[in-house]
């Protein structure tokens, strides 16, 4: 192995060379001398497991917006037909609990969501609502913290929904249980205290599409992969938060969320 790096560094030098003198020498040796060295590293994005020393690294996040019944500005609004609304929000995004999400810029109305997150240990495409669990590595309780103002915006116009749901600390993550700990859940408690004041409080069982239903709609769309997350939706009662804040999401048989506004 070490003699490959070696040799392999070797001819990218002397391809190097090449590519100084002459356009034709340089086309040979770039086809010649695959590199597998990065430019630089970036960091794996990663979730810690509850009664684990391992951690889970985090492939892509996925979000079912309009996934339990509710209302909205006092009117009563319809789920999507056939499957939720899916979006996504980039990895790095991910925040860690006990810590601290800075208000974000852009926004005047700085929300959070709570909600069950799936965990996936493997994937596909077009995956059976019968062999979705399969698929399923465990479960936290994360965080879907939103841009409310530019979200309603966004949908008000017709436009992309990215720039109220997908910025930097948009999705704080707690600790993963592992299903060969606590089960697939399908009921149980969801809710929210903000400086310790209840304002969402809902079930599982609420769930419009059940976690086996939205991975395999998902699934038609994208392939799911080990690594994926899915956020399956928040019930009503979301609010806006400020600095100082102290949030507080709990599912039962799970590790609450805790995040700071900073
Ligand atoms: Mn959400």
């Amino acid at each position: 192995m070490t003699e490959t790096i070696v040799t392999s560094r070797r001819n990218f030098l002397q391809a190097a060379t090449l590519c100084a003198t002459s356009p034709m020498a340089a086309s040979v040796a770039s086809a010649r001398v695959p590199s597998h060295e990065l430019v630089f590293e970036l960091p794996v994005v990663s979730l810690p497991i509850a009664g684990s020393s391992l951690r889970f690294p985090v492939r892509r996040i996925y979000c079912a917006g309009r996934n339990y019944p509710m209302t909205a500005n006092g009117q009563e609004y319809p789920p999507p037909v056939g499957h939720p609304d899916y979006f996504t929000k980039h990895r790095d995004a991910i925040v860690q609990n006990a810590s601290s999400v800075h208000y974000p810029t852009l926004t005047r109305n700085f929300q959070y969501e709570i909600e069950m997150v799936v965990a996936l240990k493997s994937g596909g495409t077009d995956i059976a609502a019968g062999q979705a669990l399969d698929c399923v590595f465990g479960y936290c309780a994360g965080l879907d913290m939103t841009r409310r103002d530019l979200f309603n915006d966004a949908r008000r116009d017709h436009q992309a929904w990215e720039i109220g749901k997908s910025f930097d600390q948009a999705a704080p993550c707690a600790a993963i249980h592992r299903v060969a700990d606590v089960g697939h859940l399908s009921s149980g408690a969801i809710s929210m205290t903000v400086n310790g004041k209840t304002t969402q409080n809902a079930d599982l069982s609420q769930m419009i599409w059940n976690v086996a239903a939205i991975i395999s709609s998902l699934s038609q769309e994208v392939g799911l992969a080990a690594g994926d997350l899915i956020f399956t939706g928040t019930p009503g009662g979301y609010t806006s938060v400020v600095a100082g804040d102290k949030l507080v999401g709990h599912i039962d048989h799970l590790t609450d969320i805790a995040i700071e506004v900073a």
